[in-house]
């Protein structure tokens, strides 16, 4: 484990809760598995929109915005933006329609955490998404929701329809002259939707490639309109921060990273699963106890610690903290809590190659490094796997994540497709240069001696 990487003295889980060992905080998951959380009854009468009551009719607008931005909330979507600031970027005062998006387009390999919420409890979304309207000063809101999500979809529509039916969404919200509009857009199949201005142009029902920026959404999104755009989980922690305060919430969490959020862990373990961690807690208690660790027999190799967009960690990124600001210096991204696991029966370059074709094939086709260096890369991958690599392979791997990393590319997906090919070949060289050089792979050798 690098230096730059340990805890900083005086940050340890100690100080923070009196004993080191996993904490189990609820926030957002306290009611999950309660029988009919789904419907409002049931999650009204565990206190459901109790929140939004308060922020519309004991707060003032900005007063929200002042007490998302004490809970040092940060964006569970990915980028991890502070969620207080980013509110406090939509413009006041101005004439005209403001909206909130909301980002459930969740198409990040091994990230199911929204997904989660959605179909245990849809009314929390909602409640966040109506005083996020409030805070900012609009009274119409979108999910963008992924195409395949039939399950939240149906939730989603189910509970809008109680809301309506119970005046809660309409002209006189709560009898408050404060008109209220949710509506569902579904997704249509494209990873490039998850990013934000993509997102936009979709659902303003055009090709979904990214805009340049800026202008930012906060000033000209939607339809020309300032937009506020957060995601599922993001939105769905505001109930909680309306009704405890922003100061409550930052009692959980380690330095910068506040509160909690939600890990989908997927791959060589033996407990998959969802599961809300408070932030700072180790990816060893994440991986390794929550998750059960590799099956038996097998060794941890490798994670990708913010879903398949983060660099891959090796095995000492275990001891890594899920503090977003800690998991940076590790030389990766938090991302969006999707955690999967390889042991050691994989070959990283094999599984390098993978995760190209993935970025190859969702690239939307707007800039040239991130249209032609994911197929470049692709072409020279399976050449190596075919056992026709050299030296200039490897020179021609670093060429590539070298033109789709460091601001060549218009949005995330194309560093993403260079993180791929840069981290496995730091964490991992020995595997290329196998491949490469002696066009041999020692993990598919062992596996096959172990089951000979
Ligand atoms: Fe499209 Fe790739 Fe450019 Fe993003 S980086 S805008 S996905 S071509």
């Amino acid at each position: 484990m690098p230096d730059n990487v340990r805890p900083q003295s005086g940050d340890s889980r100690r100080d923070l809760r009196g004993s080191y060992g996993p904490a189990r905080h609820h926030l957002l998951t306290s009611l999950f598995g309660i029988e009919g959380l789904h419907t409002l009854s049931v999650y009204r009468d565990r206190g459901g929109y109790s929140s939004l009551r308060k922020a519309m009719f004991e707060m003032a607008p900005e007063d929200i915005t002042a007490e998302v931005k004490a809970s040092g909330l940060r964006g569970r979507g990915g980028a991890g933006f502070p969620t207080g600031t980013k509110w406090g970027f939509i413009p006041k005062g101005v004439p005209g329609p403001k909206y909130v998006v909301v980002n459930g387009d969740e198409a990040e390999p091994g990230t199911t955490k929204d997904r989660y919420i959605m179909e245990n409890s849809p009314h929390m979304l909602l409640e966040g998404i109506l005083i996020a309207c409030y805070a900012i000063g609009a009274h119409q809101a979108w999910i963008y929701l992924r195409g395949e999500y039939d399950g939240p979809f149906g939730m989603l529509m189910a509970a809008i329809a109680e809301l309506r039916a119970e005046g809660i969404l309409g002209d006189r919200p709560l009898e408050r002259d404060y008109p209220l509009d949710i509506q569902i857009y579904r997704g249509h199949g494209a990873y490039i939707c998850g990013e934000e201005t993509a997102l936009l142009e979709s659902l303003e029902g055009k090709r979904a490639q990214p805009r340049a920026r800026p202008p930012f959404p906060a000033v000209k999104g939607a339809w020309g309109r300032p937009t506020l755009i957060n995601n599922v989980e993001t939105l769905s922690n505001v109930p909680w921060i309306v009704a405890h305060g922003g100061a409550e919430y930052a009692k959980f969490g380690l330095g910068t990273a506040k509160g909690t959020r939600l890990v989908s862990v997927s791959g060589n373990v033996q407990n998959p699963g969802v599961f809300e961690i408070e932030l700072g807690t180790s990816f060893r208690e994440v991986i390794m106890e929550m998750a059960g660790g590799p099956p038996p027999g097998r060794r941890m190799k490798a994670f990708w610690p913010g879903g398949c967009s983060a660099p891959v960690l090796p095995e000492w990124g275990l001891d890594v903290s899920t503090d977003l600001d800690e998991v940076a210096r590790a030389g990766s991204m938090a991302g969006s809590g999707g955690v999967i696991v390889m042991d050691d029966s994989h070959c990283m370059v094999r599984a390098a190659r993978r995760l190209l074709q993935f970025y190859a094939h969702e690239s939307c086709g707007k800039c040239t490094p991130c249209r032609v260096g994911g197929n470049w890369a692709l072409r020279t991958y399976d050449r190596v796997l075919e056992g026709q690599g050299s030296e200039v392979e490897l020179g021609t791997f670093d060429a590539i994540q070298e033109s789709l990393q460091n601001g060549r590319c218009l949005c995330a997906l194309g560093d993403s497709a260079g993180f791929v090919i840069a981290s496995t070949m730091k964490h991992f060289r020995s595997e290329y240069e196998e491949h490469c050089l002696e066009h041999r792979c020692s993990v598919e050798e062992q596996v096959v001696a172990a089951s000979a």
